[in-house]
């Protein structure tokens, strides 16, 4: 059984993300990239079930710029068999990304995607769900537990009230939550494997796909800074103000 993982390079998590001076988009020149962390979570998911003999094959595949291939080696030392770069300098929104990751399903016949819930620059959680609805497979997001048995994946979803659990018929697309699991970290002898692994690049006109954005960012702005805060000495002082100042008792 093959699974696809689709993995994103985003600005790593530890960088404090700066707006362009001009308001056009956040700075990423000079800027440290990483793996988008709910993908490494997604790889680390494929590959246990790699490991339990429940797959036999994985594929990371990355939509972006050349420096993706970076992302798609970490992918493959973390354990992916091989890569697909799908290369574009074009700013990719998630209904594109979907839909170049729906032409490479078709190519490639996976029985499970699993995806990141959300990748961490735009936080836009929706790649996962328009990729379910394009290919017309069941989805189950925000995944926290997967077991895969008699050709059916059961996901336990975290939700508000608690937690959901849902029985998907293969092919299927999931999304991977925090507490999935605990990704392993990169050894250095599997970064030397991971060379070696074969890292296939095509366009999106290879999958007949067209990536022209169909949104306009009108304008990048930091959030207002939040003004100081004020100790108070006890308890009443407290109430009294919240209920005289900020009104909200
Ligand atoms: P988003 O819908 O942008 O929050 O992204 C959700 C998930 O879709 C990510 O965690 C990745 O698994 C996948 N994804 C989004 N953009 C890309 C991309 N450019 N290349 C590969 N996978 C992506």
């Amino acid at each position: 059984m093959k699974i696809l993982v689709p993995v994103k390079r985003v600005i790593d998590y530890n960088v404090k993300v700066r707006v362009k001076s001009d308001g056009t988009g956040v700075d990423i020149a000079n800027v440290k990239m990483s793996m988008n962390p709910f993908d490494e979570i997604a790889l680390e998911e494929a590959m246990r079930l790699k490991e339990a003999g429940k797959a036999t094959e994985i594929v990371a595949v990355s939509a972006g710029v050349t420096q993706c291939q970076e992302t798609l080696r970490t992918g493959m030392a973390i354990g992916a068999d091989r890569g697909v770069l799908i290369e574009t300098t074009a700013e990719l929104e998630p209904l594109a990304v979907a839909k170049l990751l729906k032409a490479l399903a078709d190519r490639e016949q996976p029985q499970l995607i699993i995806l990141g819930k959300q990748a961490i620059d735009d936080d836009s959680n929706q790649t996962g769900q328009m990729l379910g609805a394009l290919l017309g497979w069941p989805q189950a997001t925000f995944a926290s537990k997967v077991v895969l048995e008699d050709g059916k994946v059961t996901v336990t979803r975290e939700v508000d009230g608690g937690l959901e659990t849902l029985s998907l018929s293969l092919p299927a697309i999931v999304t991977t939550d925090l507490r999935l699991n605990e990704p392993r970290y990169v050894t250095l002898p599997n970064i030397m494997k991971a060379k070696k692994k074969p890292l296939e690049t095509i366009k999106p006109e290879d999958l007949g796909v067209d990536v022209t954005p169909r949104l306009k960012t009108l304008k990048v702005a930091e959030p207002a800074k939040r003004s100081a805060g004020v100790m108070v000495p006890d308890v009443a002082t407290l109430v009294s103000k919240l209920r005289t100042e900020a009104k909200v008792i």
